[in-house]
Parts: C-alpha cells; sequence; structure tokens
C-alpha cells in the first residue's frame, strides 16, 4: 500500500469536507466564471473553455461538451449561458428523454438561428439498419430544427461486427447530401476492441466511449487511444466521473473529497482533470441538467493546474479500492459465461443510472428495452461461471436480481 492510499483509508485525522471550504471554493468557481445575472460579474470579459482538435477533421471543439438529456423550460437559459462560457459542443440521441432533448436544443435553435454555425452538435441512431438510421436522421434534423448534423453516431456499438460496410456506404451517402458533416460511433461496452477495429477501417471520424480514472490504466485502453489518434479519429470521453452500478462506500468517498476540497476543487473536478491529462482526448461529454453543474464543470475546465502525481495516484488507488463498484464494460468475458443474449453489461450500466446518476426513468427506460423472455430467463441463471471470470470481482447475480426487483 502506497503512502497515498494509506493516507485515504486510515489517515482518521483528515477532515471532511466542511460547509466553510464548501462556500470557499464555490466562491471561487463563481469569480473565474463571472456569475450569471450578475452585473457586476457581466461587465467582466467572459472566460472561455479552451478548445482541442478533434482528431484529423481540422475541426476544434471544446474540451467540455453539453451532454444533453433537456427536459426543462429552462434548458434554452442553460444552453445560452453554455455558449456564452464556449461549450459549444452539444451532444444528444433520437432516444434522450423520449426525444425531448433533441426538441429542447431545437427550440434554442428557433430562437438563436444564428448559433447554429457555432455549434458542434452531434446526435445517434439506435437502429440497426441503415434505412432505421436514414429515419432517425430525418427525425433528428427536423426535431432539432437544422438540416445538418456535424457528427453522427451510431449509438452504443458493443463489437465490431457492427461496423459493417452498408454503415460506411450510407455514412458516405449522407455527408454527400449534405446531411452529415462526420461519422462515427458511441460505445460503452468492449471498447477497446470497438476502437481497435475502427483504427484500421478509415471511415470512422469520431469515437466517444466510456473513459475516466478507473479505465484509463489499462494497457488494452492505452494502445486503442493511441491507434484511434494515430487514425486521426477524434475522442470523446463520457461517464469520466466513474461512477458505477454500486454506489461506492460514502465513508472512503467523503475521504477522497476531502483531499481535494483542500486543494481548492471538488472530486468531481479532479475526475475531469485527470481525463483531460491525456491530450488525445478532445473532449468530455457530461451531463450538465442545471446551471451549478455547468459552472462547476466550466470552473475545472478554466483551471489549468494539472493534477499532481499523488492526487493522480490517489484517484487509482480509489479506483483499486472500490473496484468492485464498477463495471467496465468488458462484456464479452461475462456474457460468453451464460445464456446466450442476457446483456450484463447493459443491465450493469442501467443500474448505474439508477443508482450513480439517481436516473431512474433512464435506466428503467433502458431497461424494459430487454426483451421478456430475456428477462425472465435472468431471474433462475446461475451466474457463477460469469463471477469467476470478471476481472472487477463484481457480484453479478445479486446484481442481476436487485436490477429485476428495481427496474423491471
Ligand atoms: S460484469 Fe465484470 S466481466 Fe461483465 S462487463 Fe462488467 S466488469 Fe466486465
Amino acid at each position: 500500500m502506497d503512502n497515498g492510499m494509506k493516507e485515504l483509508i486510515i489517515d482518521e485525522t483528515i477532515h471532511y469536507v466542511s460547509r466553510r471550504t464548501f462556500l470557499k471554493t464555490a466562491v471561487g468557481a463563481a469569480s473565474i466564471l463571472g456569475a450569471p445575472g450578475n452585473p457586476a460579474m457581466a461587465a467582466q470579459p467572459q472566460a472561455i473553455v479552451p478548445t482541442r482538435p478533434f482528431g484529423k477533421t481540422g475541426i476544434d471543439v471544446p474540451i467540455l461538451s453539453f451532454g444533453g438529456s433537456l427536459s426543462t423550460s429552462l434548458s434554452t437559459l442553460l444552453l445560452r449561458q453554455a455558449v456564452k462560457w464556449g461549450v459549444t459542443y452539444w451532444d444528444t440521441a433520437n432516444t434522450y428523454m423520449g426525444g425531448r432533448s433533441e426538441k429542447g436544443m431545437g427550440k434554442y435553435f428557433e430562437k438563436y438561428p444564428a448559433d447554429r454555425k457555432r455549434i458542434f452538435l452531434v446526435t445517434k441512431s439506435h437502429a440497426w439498419t441503415t434505412e432505421g438510421m436514414s429515419e432517425d436522421l430525418n427525425l433528428s434534423l427536423e426535431r432539432m430544427q437544422t438540416d445538418y448534423i456535424d457528427l453522427y453516431f451510431m449509438h452504443s456499438v458493443s463489437s465490431s461486427s457492427e461496423l459493417t460496410a452498408d454503415k460506411k456506404a450510407w455514412a458516405e451517402k449522407m455527408k454527400t447530401e449534405g446531411k452529415i458533416r462526420l461519422f462515427g460511433f458511441s460505445t460503452h461496452s468492449n471498447m477497446e476492441e470497438c476502437m481497435l477495429a475502427a483504427s484500421g477501417l478509415g471511415w470512422i471520424d469520431g469515437i466517444m466511449m466510456r473513459y475516466n480514472y478507473r479505465l484509463m490504466h489499462t494497457d488494452d485502453m492505452r494502445s486503442a487511444m493511441d491507434k484511434c489518434a494515430r487514425a486521426g479519429i477524434g475522442l470523446t470521453a463520457m461517464k469520466s466521473q466513474g461512477g458505477g452500478q454500486v454506489k461506492t462506500d460514502s465513508e472512503i468517498e467523503l475521504k477522497l473529497a476531502g483531499r481535494f476540497m483542500n486543494k481548492g476543487f471538488t472530486d468531481a473536478q479532479a475526475k475531469l482533470k485527470a481525463v483531460w491529462e491525456h491530450p488525445n482526448i478532445a473532449s468530455i461529454c457530461t451531463e450538465m441538467p442545471n446551471m451549478t453543474q455547468l459552472m462547476a464543470n466550466v470552473a475545472a475546465a478554466l483551471n489549468r493546474r494539472k493534477l499532481s502525481a499523488r492526487e493522480v495516484n490517489l484517484l487509482r488507488q480509489y479506483a483499486r479500492e472500490t473496484r468492485s463498484d464498477y463495471c467496465t464494460g468488458c462484456s464479452a468475458i461475462c456474457e460468453s459465461a451464460v445464456d446466450s443474449d442476457i446483456p450484463i453489461g447493459d443491465v450493469m450500466r442501467y443500474l448505474m443510472y439508477a443508482r450513480s446518476y439517481g436516473d431512474r426513468h433512464r435506466a428503467k427506460t433502458g431497461f424494459q428495452t430487454i426483451p421478456a423472455d430475456i428477462r425472465s430467463r435472468m431471474q433462475g441463471q446461475n451466474y457463477n461461471q460469469a463471477e469467476q471470470r470478471c476481472p472487477q470481482n463484481i457480484a453479478i447475480g445479486s446484481l442481476m436480481r436487485e436490477a429485476l426487483k428495481e427496474l423491471g
């Protein structure tokens, strides 16, 4: 056990996050940004989130992107402020909030049409066929009141076998018609395999994958990142907080938070910083459902202080200690040990939405997409072999049964 972890686990003298320290940090963030609605702050020059090249596409994007689960009438205000702070990369999907997310962005463009050109707009299709992708794309264009998408994703690719020649031909056709500028995919499961395959194809412009302080240290992920970067593929990190399907012990979490708060930022901001340390991450896509969250993330993006080696190590040790709380999405490993079609990796992700994100609607909606016959087989399945193979030592059987109760 190295010093960082020793302190994290056994240093009983550590002070938990005090209200005073929190307020100091929050005030610091506000003074960096200029508080919205405050005339004194409004007179100051606005700080803008820095940009990075999106692979070799020739397009620069802000290092922080707006993950769009928009659903309230305040969405337009939130998006307006995001633009003012330079958060001009917006990510949505045709399924988010039952379509309300895309409609929320459409409302914004209706009110501020001149801003469309400033926004790097990303949306996704969950369709398995190119016919379905065409239908989804046309609906997205209509909902968002635009005639082009900057980057169009196949949603949630989990195997390189999904990267087929007909998808390539479809992407080229849509580019020629001017409906999309770039094409790629998002991936939550078997990310490294999908990324490696994409790096050799020549027709994938961008990938959004799960990437955080828990996933960044493996040889497979490092190699996949390097190969994609050499192939000129733009990379966006998502799920960057590393929250899992089990709520990590609150005492360990509070101690970690205290460590970073003493340095003037939160553990959530530190986790973002750890991701930005990789130069080939063009942007972090994260959900910012309110002004407080937007402000905290923008403050992290503007703060140039790098994490020290000790702080990076602290996160790494924390990841090890809480390993069995986090599914890394390597579903080819566990799913090959159970009856075919039981989507363990997806179920772990739905639990994560419910328990780490507090988004029960998204969790339940996702869970309900699993066909009824598969859900009924999940209950009686023996998961012993899957658990033995799981590199994260996850209690798969218990969690699958809990998911059936909570989300079924
Ligand atoms: S449950 Fe374990 S083996 Fe299955 S995807 Fe998650 S981490 Fe990988």
